[in-house]
C-alpha cells in the first residue's frame, strides 16, 4: 500500500487503541492521522434503556473528519485517550477488517436479523471512506444475511454505493437519511468544516430518490439565532422538498458533555454576540429550553405540511423509532435470500 512508508511507529506504543496495527499519515489528508486497527467485533449492541429505533450499530470509523463543532459523539474519543476536540477531528480510528468480522458475526445461528444502524455514532461516509472503501463490504454482509439497514450520513460518497444499496434494497429494508442542517455556505464551512456543502448533499438526496429510495433528511441541529429564522427554515424546507426527500426529522441543537465545551468555545470565538444566549440555553441542560423547542415545532410543522413533507419532531422520536422498527421488520426472511453479490 502506498502509505507503507508513512507509518508512525512511535505513536503505536503510546496509544491505548485495542488492535492497533499501525498509524499512518498521507498528504491527501493533511493534518489527519489514521489509526488502522484489527477489530475483534463489528456489531455493537445498543443499551436496552436507549430509545433508539435499533438494537445494533456498526461503526467502521471512530472520530470523524467532518468535524462538526456540535458533534454529539465527541466524548466517545476520550475512551481512547484522545481529546473530544481536535483529536476527534484528526485522529481517526479505522477498523480495516470490519466487513469480514461483521460477516462472521452475522453468520452465527444466534443472529436474529434485527435492524443495524450505520452513522448513528460517527459518519460511515466521511472522507476516509474514499480511501478505505469499507462500506461496500458492510452493505453486502448485511444484505446477504437478511439484515435490514438504517443509514445516516452527511457524506456525498453515499452516491458511489447507491447502485449496491438499490440492489440490496430488493432483499432487505433499507432506510436512507441525509443530515443537512446548515444551508448558508459560510456558516456551514465554519460549523461543519469537513462536510460537503448543503448543495452537494441535496444533490445526493436527489440521486438517492431517483434510485428509488424514500429519503429522510435530518434537519438538525437547528441552531438558535443562527439557522432558526422563519426565512432560514423556509429556505431549508423548500430545498429539501425540491431535492425529492420524503420525510424530515427536525430538532434544535442539543449539546452533550464533550460537544458542549467545544461548541460554546466556538460560539464565544465566532459569535460573541450570542455567547450569553447560548450559555442561558445550555448552562444546565443538554437540550434547548422546552418552550423554545415547542415554538420551533409550531413553526416547522406547517412548513413541512405546505411543502408535502412528512414531519417528525425530534421530541416525538419514540414514535418515529417505533415506526422505523416496524418498517425494518418487514425485511425478507433469510430463507428467501440467495447470495446477492
Ligand atoms: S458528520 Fe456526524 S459524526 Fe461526523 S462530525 Fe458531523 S455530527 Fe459528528
Amino acid at each position: 500500500m502506498r502509505w507503507s512508508g508513512q507509518t508512525i511507529d512511535r505513536q503505536q506504543e503510546a496509544l491505548p487503541i485495542p488492535g492497533l496495527a499501525r498509524s499512518v499519515r498521507t498528504p491527501e489528508f493533511a493534518g489527519i492521522t489514521f489509526h488502522e486497527v484489527i477489530a475483534k467485533s463489528a456489531l455493537n449492541r445498543v443499551p436496552a434503556a436507549s430509545s433508539m429505533p435499533f438494537s445494533w450499530t456498526v461503526n467502521p470509523y471512530r472520530g470523524c473528519a467532518h468535524s462538526c463543532v456540535y458533534c454529539f459523539a465527541r466524548n466517545t474519543h476520550r475512551y481512547l485517550d484522545f481529546d473530544a476536540g481536535d483529536d476527534f477531528d484528526r485522529q481517526i480510528v479505522v477498523k480495516t477488517n470490519v466487513a469480514a468480522v461483521l460477516r462472521a458475526e452475522l453468520g452465527r445461528r444466534s443472529w436474529r436479523r434485527e435492524l443495524v444502524a450505520l452513522g448513528s455514532n460517527t459518519d460511515p461516509y466521511q472522507r476516509a471512506e474514499g480511501r478505505y472503501g469499507l462500506m461496500p463490504g458492510i452493505i453486502r454482509a448485511l444484505a446477504e444475511s437478511g439484515t435490514p439497514i438504517s443509514l445516516l450520513t452527511k457524506g456525498t460518497l453515499l452516491r458511489r454505493d447507491l447502485p449496491l444499496l438499490a440492489q440490496a434494497a430488493e432483499h432487505v429494508a433499507i432506510d436512507l437519511a441525509m443530515s443537512i442542517a446548515v444551508f448558508d455556505d459560510d456558516l456551514q464551512r465554519a460549523v461543519e468544516p469537513g462536510t460537503p456543502s448543503a448543495a452537494a448533499r441535496l444533490a445526493t438526496v436527489r440521486a438517492a430518490a431517483e434510485a428509488g429510495f424514500d429519503v429522510t433528511v435530518f434537519l438538525m441541529p437547528i441552531l438558535p439565532w443562527l439557522t432558526d429564522s422563519d426565512d432560514d427554515l423556509e429556505r431549508a424546507v423548500a430545498a429539501i422538498a425540491d431535492a425529492g426527500a420524503r420525510r424530515v426529522v427536525f430538532g434544535a441543537l442539543h449539546l452533550r458533555p464533550g460537544a458542549k465545551e467545544w461548541f460554546l468555545e466556538w460560539i464565544a470565538r465566532e459569535h460573541p454576540e450570542l455567547e450569553r444566549g447560548y450559555a442561558r440555553f445550555y448552562a444546565h441542560d443538554s437540550y434547548a429550553p422546552a418552550a423554545y423547542r415547542r415554538r420551533l415545532a409550531e413553526r416547522v410543522r406547517p412548513l413541512l405540511r405546505r411543502y408535502g413533507l412528512a414531519p417528525v419532531d425530534d421530541d416525538d422520536q419514540p414514535e418515529a423509532r417505533r415506526a422505523a422498527r416496524a418498517s425494518a421488520s418487514s425485511a425478507l426472511s433469510p430463507a428467501a435470500l440467495p447470495t446477492l453479490f
